[in-house]
């Protein structure tokens, strides 16, 4: 089977009209290629487009400040990628003379550039023949060619891998690549793929032995780890007690609320006392558990989070410590925070 004649055809007929396919731009793509790790291309779409029109190119990133990339980012999660962007663009600047390289074997030292990424630039911007191996090139490989192992393993990786590699050539494989990738996304699809008029329906594996739902094989999850946060929300006329995180945990770098992680969710008069442990609260002060806990779930933890509010009798004044920061209501809104702060804020209405 002329599986890459066939494949690339179909795309140039199907495929969506992209920004990023309109370009052969290394910096370009590989903002795309970053955003699009983890995101839905409709989610995507308009923070490429922010992302793109707020640094324009490698420099511009290379100058921002970090809070100012963060904030461009905010609501996409996976905050690591944002950072790497971040550092990659400094790196480019000092160490390539600010010309973003296209060729794979540079790009993969780069920081946060994995296989994956260095394979798409390369074969979009500099025709070279290295196949880009994601979950829909796992999924369409496993279902036509019948490959058996789970996702995520090193088996399957190397195979399908190998296999992609022996279709792709110097001529556009870039074109190719993005062709797999898109027949994942739009025709064969995890959920009811378009079995019954696919090009691929006589030869294909899984269709021909009835394993189109079974195929690709699911990956052996680690179980998540489990987690209860309580948050200490404290609002005067003059801001709100916020702090920064560390860098070494999840949401690194994000700012929340005053925290208090424990084996459980806990109660008012728990919070009361830890607050006053932490010199946090003058004691004239009323505290509220808001109305409902919030679970959050990430790719390794599961969050369990309450939020309680304290809200002064009297007009108090908040010191700001080396831990705490007094952050004005209207700045709020401008400081990167995990998804969880933000459902909360905006379900509290706590700025109005
Ligand atoms: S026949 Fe179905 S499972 Fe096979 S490639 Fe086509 S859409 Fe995918």
């Amino acid at each position: 089977m002329d599986f890459n004649r066939i494949i690339t055809e179909w795309y140039r007929i199907n495929k969506r009209d992209l920004p990023w396919r309109k370009t052969r731009n290394p910096y370009f793509i590989w903002v795309s290629e970053i955003i699009l790790q983890q995101t839905r291309v409709e989610q995507g779409l308009s923070y490429y487009l922010r992302f793109v029109d707020t640094f324009p190119d490698v420099s511009a990133l290379a100058k921002a400040s970090e809070q100012q990339v963060l904030e461009v980012w905010k609501g996409l999660g996976y905050y690591s990628r944002a950072r790497n962007m971040h550092f990659t663009a400094k790196q480019v600047i000092q160490e390539f003379n600010g010309v973003f390289p296209s060729s794979f074997q540079t790009l993969i030292t780069l920081k946060g550039i994995g296989q994956y990424t260095a394979a798409a630039i390369a074969s979009i911007c500099s025709d070279e023949a290295e196949p880009v191996v994601d979950g829909n090139v796992v999924r369409v490989f496993s279902r036509i060619f019948g490959f058996e192992s789970p996702v995520g393993s090193t088996k399957i990786f190397k195979g399908v891998r190998e296999k992609s590699k022996s279709f792709i050539t110097d001529t556009d494989p870039g074109t190719y690549n993005q062709a797999v990738m898109e027949f994942g996304a739009l025709f064969c699809k995890p959920k009811n793929p378009e079995c019954e008029r696919c090009i691929f329906k006589n030869e294909c594996y899984a269709f021909k032995n009835n394993l189109v739902d079974k195929l690709p094989l699911p990956k052996t999850d680690k179980p998540k780890r489990d987690r209860w946060l309580n948050y200490l929300v404290i609002v005067t006329s003059e801001g709100m007690v916020m702090h920064q995180r560390g860098i070494k945990d999840i949401w690194a770098s994000l700012w929340e609320f005053p925290l208090l992680e424990s084996d459980r969710l806990i109660t008012v008069n728990e919070l009361i006392e830890w607050s006053l442990n932490e010199e946090l609260l003058p004691t004239e002060i009323e505290i509220v558990q808001f109305e409902k806990d919030f679970q959050h779930i990430l790719t390794h933890q599961r969050i369990f989070a309450r939020f309680f509010i304290a809200l002064p009798k009297q007009e108090v004044i908040l010191q700001a410590s080396a831990k705490w920061t007094i952050i004005h209501k209207d700045s709020i809104s401008d400081l990167p925070v995990s998804r969880l702060i933000d459902k909360f804020i905006a379900d509290s209405s706590i700025i109005d």
